[in-house]
């Protein structure tokens, strides 16, 4: 019988979820779903200090968003809360079994070395061009604290002999037991370290497959020892090369390292979200679109590249324009409604936010860009985009809009096809190019040179809107010429 692969994502709510952890959930997720086993969700929160609430709703709201659903971890496990999710925070009784444990097992050890000694320790180790370690002095001393004293528990790592982890993404990787240090795995004040806490963790949440960023990648042999030394079952592990800036340095605020839900904020799908983390560090030959079901179908850890992955914000918006255009006008229209409405715009229309969405998702990058591009529909504008306005409602054009606003007033069937024939016709009169005239009256009602096609723009405007705001504009060249005598 094979036994049931689970995997696990567990951060930390010390800052905001970015886009690197959550490629990581993303990839812990997929191959539990790919294994049809499961998948958890720990939060680290030993850090009382610097865990806070608002870093955790980020966590819970950016996965439940992107559909990350993480499964209960099983039985009655202490810190579990009723979703399964496990805290760190109820556990640490569970921590100091452990180290108990290994106390009793002679695995671990009080060590009584003031921080002066530690200095020393590292001080002479540097001096000798060796990496700072602890030098076991404390090893073999066999000591229990007095009532006074507050040592920390160091762990006894092996002496000898190599660990050696086969990892599924960077293959095998071989360190010698010489040269890991005793690691503390409980402070003065009792309190559990981190190693120690994941170690207990993975193993009481029968974690068969850790797959987390390579910066823990060093933390992994020691792990494996005090996996051995608890006489719990090693999983394997699978660690992700880190995720870059677009220039290749380390994330930062502007790119990628902000909060994953700013993605929702500035309109990305979470589709597109998904298809493009799931590419940043994977492939499947040239494809480059994946719907969920085929990320799941087809996700390998073999294939994960070795090499970090840099963003390309161009391929998201990309994705993400695909997505619009693949997604169903009533979702597009309620994820513009949402948008617009907290902006403070007004969306009862007329025109019609479904007919809004349906043109629009055709040709924006994201509802952001949607929103931006669609409140001229609902309210006037404050101001015209000041580059459109100059290069737009110029003198020459005061005649051809003054005969583009009487004929417009006259039209009786207020419909894209009518409308497109007025513009032309006087067009053709006046010897212009047809976007010699729609370009100016596009300005004129929508105060920027972006929407729609014109037919389509004056018939969802409608009349009324569209007559005041080329009397508006009118006002605008009448001035400008005025300025010129
Ligand atoms: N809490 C750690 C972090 O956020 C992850 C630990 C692990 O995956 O083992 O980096």
């Amino acid at each position: 019988m094979t036994t049931e692969v689970i995997t696990r994502f567990a951060p930390s709510p010390t800052g905001f979820l970015h886009i690197g952890g959550i490629r990581t959930a993303l990839f812990s997720w997929l191959y539990a779903r790919r294994n049809k086993g499961k998948f958890m969700l720990r939060i680290e929160d030993t850090d009382r200090e610097r865990s806070t609430e608002a870093a955790l709703e980020v966590i819970l709201d950016g996965m439940a968003w992107l559909g990350l659903a993480h499964d209960g971890a099983g039985g009655d496990l202490v810190g579990m809360d009723d979703k399964g999710i496990v805290y760190q925070s109820g556990r640490t009784q569970v921590y100091k079994d452990a180290i108990q444990e290994l106390l009793d097992r002679d695995r671990a050890y009080y060590c009584f070395c003031s921080r002066e000694e530690l200095e020393a320790m590292r001080k002479e180790a540097m001096s000798k061009g060796e990496k700072p370690r602890y030098n076991g002095k404390c090893r073999d001393l066999g000591r229990r604290p007095a009532a006074a004293e507050a040592p920390v528990v160091r762990f006894k790592n092996p002496l000898d002999g190599d660990v050696v982890i086969d990892d599924l993404i960077q293959g095998r990787v071989v360190i010698g037991n010489r040269e890991l240090d005793d690691l503390i795995i409980a402070r003065s004040d009792g309190s559990p370290t981190y190693n120690l806490s994941v170690v207990v963790d993975d193993a009481s949440m029968g974690i068969t497959h850790v797959i987390r960023g390579d910066d823990h990648l060093n933390n992994t042999p020691r792990q494996a020892n005090m996996f051995r030394a608890l006489e719990y079952e090693v999983p394997a592990y699978g660690h992700i090369p880190l995720i870059l800036d677009p220039e290749g340095k380390k994330l930062s605020k502007r790119h990628g390292a902000a909060s994953v839900l700013d993605y929702r904020d500035n309109g990305y799908l979470p589709e597109a979200v998904l298809n493009y983390l799931v590419r940043l560090g994977w492939s499947h030959g040239d494809q480059e679109i994946f719907s969920i079901e085929e990320m799941i179908e087809l996700f390998e850890l073999g294939r994960v590249n070795k090499a970090a992955a840099a963003l390309n914000p161009d391929k998201l918006a990309w994705l993400n324009q695909h997505y619009l255009r693949e997604g169903k006008t009533e979702r597009i229209t309620c994820l513009l409604k949402t948008t617009l409405v907290r902006l403070g715009v007004d969306v009862s229309g007329p025109p019609d936010l479904k007919e809004v969405a349906r043109i629009q998702k055709e040709r924006v990058k994201t509802i952001a860009e949607m929103a931006g591009q669609s409140r001229f529909f609902y309210e006037d504008f404050a101001e015209y985009d000041e580059a459109a306005a100059k290069k737009h409602l110029r003198p020459v054009v005061f005649e051809s809009l003054r005969q583009v606003r009487e004929t417009l007033a006259g039209i009786e069937d207020w419909e894209r096809g009518a409308l497109h024939a007025a513009v032309n016709g006087i067009a053709e009169q006046q010897g212009m190019k047809f976007g010699k005239i729609a370009q100016p009256l596009r300005v004129a009602v929508t105060g920027s040179g972006v929407s729609p096609s014109i037919d389509v723009t004056l018939e969802l405007l409608g009349r009324d809107r569209t007559l005041s705001r080329l009397g508006r504009a009118l006002e605008l060249i009448e001035r400008r010429i005025d300025s010129q005598v």
